[in-house]
């Protein structure tokens, strides 16, 4: 048995820590430290040798490096996947970059006006570009979509009938079911037509004087194929006037570009909602539309003002950093750049030669094939499109353990493993990125 003897004393170590006590405080060293002799002494038992007193030292030096690294970390995405859920959805802009730094991180004239001095109300920044964008007569900015939606159920149908479509008591990953978000709004679900087909007159027989609205809820992630049939919006919406309903249209990825131009099915666009007469239309800010975590509500200014007003809506409103990033972003499409200056749109409209010109770029550097596969939009919109794409499948003989190993790099590189080779789709890599991607494919 090796000599327990011969382990350095705690006292000894900390003389010999001083530059990770400046770093990290005593206590913090000392418990790092107690932790690496444990081991070492159980490892001694175990007949390894005795580490040194600088080995120890160092031992404690990477634990602590490690524990002080913060989990939450930018990382890479060679997924080929635009808007990836586990992976923060949508990247931001540069200029909804630069405006985090500035009106979003310091003071500024968020519930101020600057010439009277004097308070005013948050909301009116991003009310003024949603409206310019999307042509709405009113809106707001929420937390979140599901937050959003159930906002506008609780404020306008609390106690009182909503009608929605079988066809649409969909799930939106995890946490958010049309159904669950219904019942805690307080409203009365009523439910309408079957799985795959619904008729306006299921609708028009299910309207009461309970009724308040007609809700419809986009199925972003999921698509109904074959004996179908679903009511056109405008329709809905014609029925829904006619009664005096209010329609509530939750478009879910809140897309203001036509996703069909690109080889992609068509999403529905919040334009288009509000053209066929929906009164209020929701969305997240971090899907389609390319920004930070929010939820929008544009519409009548009736509805709105209303929603405003309910004690909810202090609840679930958006912070300063979201709104300042949402209203740089809102100002691409304001200024018709949002292809080239919103990078998830940047992602989507990106051509097959650029894709293959970098990913040859990539192999001309470190070796391996570059591929056809196929980039997927994710984010719980567009179920099943696929946009074709290049990518590098690097030569590797465990391509699970190779993807594991770039996932412990630094910056993290996430790539995919597909019929069992490891593949990189320059589609989703920042341009600025590729270099790092260069780097971590050599340390392979
Ligand atoms: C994504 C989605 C939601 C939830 O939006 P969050 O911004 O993630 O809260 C709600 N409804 C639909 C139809 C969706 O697609």
């Amino acid at each position: 048995m090796t000599s327990l003897r011969n382990l350095p004393s705690i006292d000894a170590l900390l003389r010999a820590s001083t530059a990770l006590v400046d770093c990290y405080g005593h206590v913090q060293v000392t418990e790092a430290l107690r932790r690496v002799v444990d081991e070492a002494r159980q490892a001694a038992l175990e007949d390894a040798p005795v580490p040194s007193e600088a080995e120890l030292v160092a031992r404690a030096a990477d634990a602590l490096a490690r524990a002080a690294r913060p989990t939450l970390r930018p990382v890479i995405n060679a997924t080929g996947v635009i808007l990836h859920t586990n992976l923060g959805r949508a990247p931001l802009s540069d200029e909804a970059l630069a405006a985090l730094a500035g009106g979003g991180g310091g003071y500024s004239t968020l519930e101020y006006e600057l010439e009277a001095g004097v308070r005013d109300k948050r909301d009116r920044h991003i009310e003024r570009i949603l409206t310019a964008v999307t042509g709405a007569e009113a809106g707001m900015v929420v937390n979140n979509n599901a937050a959003g939606v159930l906002l506008a159920l609780t404020a306008l149908a609390q106690g009182r009938a909503a009608i929605i479509s079988r066809g649409q008591l969909v799930e939106i990953g995890g946490s958010f079911r049309v159904p669950d978000v219904m019942a805690q709004s307080g409203a009365i679900m009523v439910e309408v037509g079957t799985t795959n087909r619904t008729r306006l007159r299921d609708y028009a027989t299910a309207i009461d004087e309970q009724a308040v609205c007609i809700v419809r809820a986009h199925a972003s992630n999921f698509k109904v194929v074959g004996f179908t049939e679903t009511v056109p919006l405008a329709d809905l919406a014609a029925l829904a006037h006619q009664h005096g309903l209010i329609l509530l249209d939750d478009i879910g990825s809140g897309a203001l570009l036509d996703t069909a131009a690109f080889g992609l099915s068509h999403e529905p666009t919040a334009q288009e909602s509000l053209a066929a007469g929906a009164d209020l239309v929701m969305f997240s800010g971090d899907k389609l539309l390319g920004g930070p975590q929010a939820g929008i509500i544009i519409g009548r200014a009736d509805l709105i003002e209303t929603l405003k007003r309910h004690p909810l809506a202090r609840a679930i409103r958006a912070d300063k950093l979201a709104l300042a990033a949402l209203g740089a972003t809102l100002e691409h499409y304001w200024r018709g750049e949002a292809l080239e200056k919103v990078p998830i749109w940047r992602m989507i409209s990106m051509t097959l030669d650029a894709i293959r010109v970098r990913a040859e770029a990539w192999a001309a550097q470190v070796g391996g094939d570059v591929v056809a596969a196929e980039s997927t939009v994710g984010g719980g919109s567009l179920p099943g499109d696929t946009l074709p794409t290049w990518a590098l499948a690097p030569h590797v003989t465990q391509p699970n353990v190779a993807a594991a190993r770039l996932r412990a790099g630094d910056p993290p590189v996430i790539a995919r493993v597909s019929d069992d080779r490891l593949l990189l789709d320059p589609r989703t890599v920042l341009p600025e990125q590729d270099s790092l991607v260069v780097a971590a494919l050599k340390e392979l």
